[in-house]
């Protein structure tokens, strides 16, 4: 899996932090995508206590603590769990990209992310 960079801008996701992810792992779908627009965040969760509660669980703890001290570089980064194995940075589902973008400006469901990264 990646240890690579990932921003996400689906700033209403209940991982999201700054424009980084504090999940600990995410999964990306897009089974058969052939570009960005047919993949999706599937651990996105709108903000709000119900999500903050259920998604407890997948907090990267360490990662945040790390990222506190650190205001310079991203410390904080989810492993990437994909779907989409089209993507030439796909390696039997885990995500090999060193740098990751999801987009989801404005975003209320998964289905209105994406993963800017994929190619085919
Ligand atoms: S870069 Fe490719 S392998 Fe990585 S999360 Fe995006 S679509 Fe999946």
């Amino acid at each position: 899996m990646t240890n690579g960079t990932l921003t996400c801008s689906a700033q209403s996701c209940v991982h999201n932090m700054t424009g980084l992810c504090s999940a600990n792992v995410i999964h990306v779908h897009g089974a058969g995508a052939h570009s960005s627009e047919y993949t999706n965040c599937g651990t996105f969760a709108e903000k709000g206590l119900k999500n903050t509660v259920t998604h407890m669980l997948n907090m990267n703890i360490p990662g945040e603590v790390r990222q506190l001290f650190n205001s310079t570089e991203v410390q904080m980064t989810p492993k990437i769990k994909c779907d989409a194995i089209k993507c030439r940075y796909n390696d039997n589902r885990d995500c090999h990209a060193n740098f990751v973008q999801i987009q989801g400006p404005g975003a209320v469901t998964s289905s209105n992310t994406e993963c800017q990264t994929f190619i085919e």
